[in-house]
């Protein structure tokens, strides 16, 4: 960072603050002495679940870690392994730069990933997820996992 003021390469940080997602730093040049501002906004694109029903909300991390925790009930899958799930699905919606995601996608990404961990935990999050409401469904997702 050049001091707007003399040119020189280097500044000093003298204080630095969080405020409204944005950092703040005031900053001192070792060379003129002159004090100034900067702000750093952290770009972090807001990313929405579009609703079945066509509404929408946030992405919501905790709600999507309970809505795997609680199909991994009694299941030997540690807290550690749905977080990971979960880091994996936010990370690569945040690569792709996404802002909105259905909640499709995210239930078929955590069934990608549960389909490895854990079948029982697999068909419970697809039973929930998928609204099965006839047994139809439910028994086609147990033939696709048997192939
Ligand atoms: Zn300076």
């Amino acid at each position: 960072m050049k001091c707007p003021f003399c040119g020189y390469e280097k500044t000093k940080v003298i204080d630095s603050r969080q405020s409204e997602g944005k950092k703040r730093r005031r900053r001192e040049c070792p060379q003129c002495g002159k004090r100034y501002t900067t702000y750093e906004v952290v770009e972090k694109p807001t990313l929405l679940v579009i609703k079945k029903g066509g509404g929408f909300e946030p992405f919501d991390r905790s709600k999507l870690i309970a809505g795997i925790m609680s199909a991994c009930k009694k299941r030997v899958i540690s807290p550690e392994t749905v977080e990971g799930i979960v880091d994996g699905i936010e990370n690569r919606l945040q690569n792709e730069m996404r802002t909105e995601v259905t909640t499709s996608e995210l239930g078929d990404n955590v069934l990608t990933a549960l389909k490895d961990i854990d079948l029982v935990a697999y068909v419970r999050f697809a039973s929930v997820y998928k609204d099965f409401n006839d047994l139809d469904s439910f028994i086609r997702i147990i033939r696709e996992l048997n192939k």
